[in-house]
């Protein structure tokens, strides 16, 4: 494929797909990884993290060949528009890609670009490991009990983006059929509304929690919790639940409920196991801060997923840790929890770590996991030895600020040392 907007670097060679059925892919020593730096902060957390997951390729006898693809503010400087089509293009030629933060005005404006990629690139599973680093402060007395995945339905929800806007002809009509055909006589209040719609399919439900499913398998994870407000909507969040409960019993031997735990095992797991389990969302945020070490692999819908994993982040250490990866077949698109943080854009001062380990689930995607524990090891070690950005500084006593480009740097010693 060639491209107007998009220069594919001359060293190096593309990842591809050794097997459409099983998603495997073939990684070569010298890949071509696309990579957005994004909105705001995008700018400073972006060039930081290429140095780290630089100096970790190498370390471990590899390189990376970077390929600069463009969306957002950039991508409208570059190219006056917002998405182009090559970076889309180029990012399902690649396979693989990590990704920055990207702006999305409230309200008016275009609808996220974030969003938009994950529902173009079929990037069905947002994926969230929440896990304590050592030395990182943390709001809660014991931040080393987290240690959770979440696993986030990306293409449907009210995320789906069918929605109307108040005082419009369309949200008028269905306004009318919604109370004249569907029978919801005075349940809309009367006078300008905005309506959205809230697809869950059998299909996403399962697909998501097959996947989740599939990594408590492959990393020895207790449990798998269906977190949904199925109490209150029935026909989507509990379908969810029991989509995700029928996924469970049809299709992995594997898997036991709750109930049979207590029923058939006396409360004792047997080792080869999965306890599939489900917990309404309101209470799950307040388990997540009382019952914390209960909970392994989360599975759940897109808003939901969106609001836990942020919580979930603060009592690890705050936006600025929290990684995440978009993942579809054969496919991942890697990026941080947090957003473009206007304020701090350009500053060389917030913390780049969420983009950095990223990055890292982006190498264990490759198969390079020994670079990608690499960057852990070396992060722990740089935020331990007290070498920290500002919003871990303000939380600790002592401790040395450190500029986002010099915290990488530290990073990047810290990899030379281990390796
Ligand atoms: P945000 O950008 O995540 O920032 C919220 C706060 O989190 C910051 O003010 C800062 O807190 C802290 N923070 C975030 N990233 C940090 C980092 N790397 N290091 C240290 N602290 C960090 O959330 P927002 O202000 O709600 O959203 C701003 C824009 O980002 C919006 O347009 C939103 O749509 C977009 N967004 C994009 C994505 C994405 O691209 N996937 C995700 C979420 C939001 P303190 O000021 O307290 O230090």
């Amino acid at each position: 494929m060639s491209y107007d907007k998009v220069e594919v670097p001359e060293e190096g060679q593309k990842i591809t797909v050794a097997d459409e059925e099983t998603g495997e892919l073939d990684v070569p020593e010298n890949p071509i990884i696309p990579i957005i730096h994004g909105d705001g902060i995008g700018t400073d957390v972006g060039p930081a993290a290429q140095k780290v997951l630089d100096a970790a390729a190498e370390a471990t006898g590899r390189s990376i060949s970077w390929m600069r693809v463009y969306a957002g503010e950039s991508a409208r400087e570059k190219y006056d528009e917002n998405l182009p089509d090559d970076t889309v293009d180029a990012i399902k030629e690649f396979n693989i890609a990590i990704k920055g933060p990207l702006t999305t005005p409230v309200g008016s404006g275009f609808r996220s670009l974030n969003v938009a990629l994950r529902k173009k690139l079929d990037l069905y599973a947002n994926v969230r490991p929440t896990y304590h680093l050592d030395g990182v402060p943390s709001p809660v007395k014991h931040p080393e009990k987290m240690d959770m995945v979440t696993f986030r339905e990306n293409t449907e929800d009210v995320y789906a983006g069918i929605e109307w806007e108040a005082g419009t002809d369309e949200v008028e009509k269905v306004k009318a059929f919604v109370e004249d055909e569907m029978g919801y006589d005075s349940t809309i209040h009367d006078g300008p509304v905005g309506i959205g719609i809230k697809p869950i399919t059998e299909f996403g439900s399962k697909r998501l929690v097959r996947e989740a499913i599939d990594y408590a398998i492959e990393n020895d994870r207790p449990s798998v919790t269906l977190v949904h407000k199925g109490n209150i909507m029935k026909f989507t969040e509990a379908a969810f639940r029991d989509w995700g409960y029928e996924v469970a019993e049809e299709e992995y031997d594997q898997t036991i409920t709750e109930d049979e735990l207590w029923e058939e095992y006396d409360g004792e797991r047997p080792e080869d196991k999965i306890v599939v389990k489900d917990r309404i969302a309101d209470n799950m945020l307040q388990q997540l801060l009382t019952r914390t070490d209960q909970y392994d692999v989360i599975a759940t819908m897109n808003l939901n997923g969106d609001y836990m994993s942020d919580a979930a982040g603060a009592q690890i250490g705050g936006l600025g840790i929290a990684p995440g990866a978009n993942f579809g077949t054969a496919r991942c698109l890697a990026e941080p929890v947090h957003g473009s943080a206007p304020k701090y854009a350009g500053q060389d001062k917030v913390n780049p770590t969420a983009m950095i380990l990223s990055g890292r689930l982006m190498l264990e995607y490759m198969g390079w996991a020994d670079a990608g524990q690499l960057v852990r090891d070396a992060v722990e070690e740089t935020i331990s030895s007290g070498d920290v950005t500002y919003d871990l500084h303000r939380q600790i006593e002592g401790g040395n600020k450190l500029a986002t480009s010099e915290f990488a740097d530290a990073i990047v010693e810290n990899i030379e040392k281990l390796s």
